[in-house]
């Protein structure tokens, strides 16, 4: 599943590309995705210009002149294609392993499109409310990489809680934009057991853990997020920090920080946590 770091790649290709040009159309091949499609999706944006793209979490939104605002969500397999050459382009499917049967909705711009493609269809394309607001976004928590989270925040928030800090990571109430794979190797890099209750951690750990979520997720993005099974770049390029993981996706080697045991692999709440029993306590 994509996570800030990935998206934040794809908002990047996606803002290079379309911000500043004119939609053409919304082309809706479905009635839904995860979620119905909102009436009228398919009409809002004709004519308007792209002013911005942003990212909240793992979500991106792109403003329009005429100030609506588009919500894309790339769920677990979601991706955005980018450029009027690829529709088109069989050679870049099959290369891709991309399969056009689940080109759910294209969008047209005056020589570009980018196509929203999702096989399991986890992921959404919505409008926010016209104040701005979406029930999705209401009650996110600040992003990792904004001055607002620190430290401080983890303490106030994680407060008497009982439950593990690799399950309050995934929270996106908490923070916004981590999943799995960055939860792992900020808490590896904190020196953090993953199943340390999250209320029992003292200040100055989570002054590290927090510090930890940036630096991570900073290098992520430097890297173009990791790459694993789904996860491309809008022309097809994947993420290179796979490379650079400690621990994710790393059970029975060795860990690399003290070299002195094994990255194990246990299961929080149905999800894989890897860390090293040594060095995270
Ligand atoms: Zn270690």
């Amino acid at each position: 599943m994509p996570e800030l770091p990935e998206v934040e790649t794809v908002r990047r290709g996606l803002a290079d590309l379309i911000e500043g040009r004119s939609f053409k159309s919304i082309q809706l091949n479905r009635k839904d995705i995860r979620f119905p499609m909102r009436d009228g999706l398919g009409d809002v944006a004709r004519g308007q210009t792209v002013t911005h793209v942003g990212r909240r979490g793992k979500y991106m939104i792109i403003e329009l002149d005429g100030a609506k605002r588009l919500l894309i969500h790339l769920g677990m397999s979601g991706r955005l294609i980018l450029g009027a050459d690829v529709m088109a382009d069989e050679l870049f499917y099959q290369k891709q392993q991309i399969n056009p049967r689940h080109n759910h909705v294209i969008m047209t711009f005056n020589d570009a499109a980018v196509i929203y493609n999702d096989p399991r269809r986890f992921g959404m394309v919505d409008l926010l409310d016209p104040d701005g607001g979406h029930y999705l976004l209401a009650h996110l928590g600040p992003e990792p990489l904004a001055n607002e989270f620190d430290g401080h925040w983890l303490a106030q928030r994680l407060r008497f809680s009982k439950t593990s800090i690799k399950e309050k990571l995934l929270d996106q109430n908490l923070v916004a934009g981590i999943g799995n794979i960055y939860a792992s190797e900020s808490l590896h890099l904190a020196g953090i057991n993953p199943k340390r209750k999250a209320g029992n951690i003292a200040l100055p750990r989570l002054v590290n853990l927090a510090e930890a979520i940036r630096n991570t997720l900073q290098r992520a993005i430097e890297a173009g997020g990791s790459s694993l099974k789904d996860y491309r770049g809008v022309r097809g390029a994947p993420g290179y920090f796979q490379h650079q993981f400690n621990v994710y996706d790393r059970a029975g080697e060795m860990c690399r920080s003290c070299g002195k045991d094994n990255i194990r692999k246990i299961q929080q709440s149905g999800r894989a946590s890897y860390y090293c029993a040594a060095c995270q306590r």
